[in-house]
C-alpha cells in the first residue's frame, strides 16, 4: 500500500529464511514463534504477546477464519490446510523478491526452489560467511589454505550478498583494517572441530577478516545487529560498536546492510545517515512487536535517510512471519505517511515515492537485482 492507496508493484524482502512445510504441533509451533530458547512454560503461551495478537488478527482470515480467532482454532485450521496454509500466507504477503540467508542448518526447512514455487516470488541466495568457512574446514581445507579458498568461493559465488554473524560469535567490534594473511593463518591454526566434527568460527581475527573479505570482493555485506535468539549477547550486538569498521570501509562504497537492529534501531538510523554505504531495516522486530511495530518503524525513520532504509521480514520457519512482517510493515509505513500528508508535511507524490523506495527500489539498487 502507499499513501495514495495504489500499492507498490513490488516488495523486496532483503533478509529472510526458508520455512517448514511439514505439520507442526502446538509445542513446535510456539517454539518457532519468537526468539525464546525454550517453549513456553506450562500454563503460559507465546500467543499472549504482541506477536500472538497480530497473528490471530491478521493471519486467521488468510486461513478462512474470522479475525481474532482463538489460538486453538487457528492451529486446528492450520493443520487441516497443511501446506496450503503456508502457501496462502507466503503468497498473500505480497513479497515479490526474497533474499534468502541459507546459512541455518535445520533439516526441516524447505528448499529455496520450494519457497520460490510456493510464494511466486523470485528468490536470491545470500551466503553466510562463517558457514562458508566452516564448510571448507569440514571439507578438509587446511588452515594455511583457508583464506585463499574463501576468497575463491566468494569471487565465484552465485549469491547476491554475504552475511556476517559476527554479532553471535565475537560481537560487533570488527577491526578497522583487514587482518593480514599471516594473522589469519595464525588464528586458523588454533581452530579445532567440536563434537561430531562440526566447526564453529568464533575468533575476532577470522570474523573480522571474513567481513573485510566480502567488502574487498565487492559483495554487499549484511551484518546481523541487535535482537536475535539466545546464542547472542545483546550488548555486544550494538551497531555503534561497528563505527570504526564502517568508517574504514566507507571508501570502498560496497553497501553494508545492518539487519534487524532492534532495540538499537535509532542508532542504526544514525549510522545510515552518517555513512554513505550503510543501509538499515527493522526486520524481525516488526512481527515481534505486532501492532506496536508502527512505532519502531517511525523511530527508524527519524534519522535514517529514506534511500537507506530497506524492508525485510527475517521470516524463519513459519510462513506467518512472512505475512505479518509484510502486512505490518506496509501498514506502519503507510499510516505514518498518510498522517504526514494529512498534516501537509509531505506531499502525496513524495509519500508515494518514499514508500516505493523503501519497499523495493533501494534494495534493487543496492543489490543490483
Ligand atoms: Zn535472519
Amino acid at each position: 500500500m502507499s499513501a495514495s492507496g495504489q500499492g507498490s508493484p513490488s516488495l523486496i524482502d532483503h533478509h529472510a529464511h526458508q520455512i517448514i512445510l511439514d505439520e507442526l504441533d502446538r509445542t513446535a509451533f510456539e517454539a518457532l514463534l519468537n526468539e525464546a530458547a525454550a517453549p513456553p512454560r506450562p500454563h503460559n503461551t507465546f500467543f499472549d504477546s504482541m506477536l500472538g495478537m497480530s497473528l490471530r488478527r491478521w493471519c486467521a482470515p488468510v486461513l478462512g477464519l474470522p479475525p481474532h480467532a482463538s489460538a486453538d482454532a487457528y492451529l486446528t485450521r492450520r493443520a487441516e490446510l497443511g501446506r496450503e496454509a503456508s502457501r496462502r500466507l507466503v503468497a498473500g504477503s505480497g513479497v515479490t523478491d526474497i533474499l534468502v540467508d541459507t546459512g541455518i542448518s535445520d533439516e526441516r526447512l524447505c528448499s529455496l526452489a520450494d519457497l520460490g514455487g510456493l510464494s511466486g516470488a523470485s528468490t536470491y541466495r545470500v551466503t553466510r560467511l562463517e558457514t562458508l568457512a566452516e564448510g571448507l574446514l569440514a571439507a578438509d581445507v587446511s588452515s594455511a589454505d583457508l583464506a585463499d579458498r574463501v576468497v575463491e568461493a566468494l569471487q565465484t559465488t552465485d549469491a547476491v550478498a554475504a552475511k556476517s554473524v559476527a554479532a553471535y560469535r565475537v560481537g560487533l567490534a570488527l577491526p578497522s583494517r583487514q587482518p593480514s594473511g599471516a594473522e589469519v593463518r595464525e588464528a586458523a591454526r588454533h581452530l579445532r572441530p567440536g563434537p561430531g566434527g562440526t566447526w564453529r568460527i568464533a575468533d575476532p581475527v577470522l570474523c573480522g577478516w571474513l567481513a573485510w573479505t566480502a567488502i574487498k570482493v565487492g559483495l554487499p555485506l549484511q551484518i546481523h545487529v541487535g535482537y536475535g535468539d539466545t546464542d547472542l549477547d545483546l550488548h555486544r550486538a550494538d551497531p555503534l560498536l561497528l563505527t570504526p569498521f564502517l568508517r574504514a570501509t566507507e571508501p570502498s562504497a560496497v553497501p553494508i546492510m545492518l539487519l534487524h537492529n532492534y532495540p538499537f534501531h535509532r542508532s542504526a538510523g544514525y549510522l545510515a545517515q552518517a555513512f554513505g554505504h550503510v543501509f538499515c531495516d527493522v526486520g524481525l522486530a516488526v512481527h515481534n512487536t505486532g501492532a506496536l511495530s508502527a512505532n519502531v518503524i517511525r523511530e527508524l525513520l527519524e534519522l535514517a535517510p529514506f534511500d537507506k532504509v530497506l524492508f525485510s521480514t527475517d521470516a524463519y520457519a513459519l510462513a506467518e512471519h512472512y505475512y505479518l512482517g509484510a502486512v505490518l510493515f506496509r501498514r506502519g509505513l503507510d499510516r505514518m505517511l498518510v498522517e504526514l500528508v494529512g498534516a501537509d508535511e509531505f506531499t502525496r507524490a513524495d509519500a508515494d515515492r518514499i514508500s516505493a523506495m523503501i519497499e523495493s527500489e533501494n534494495a534493487r539498487r543496492a543489490y543490483r537485482l
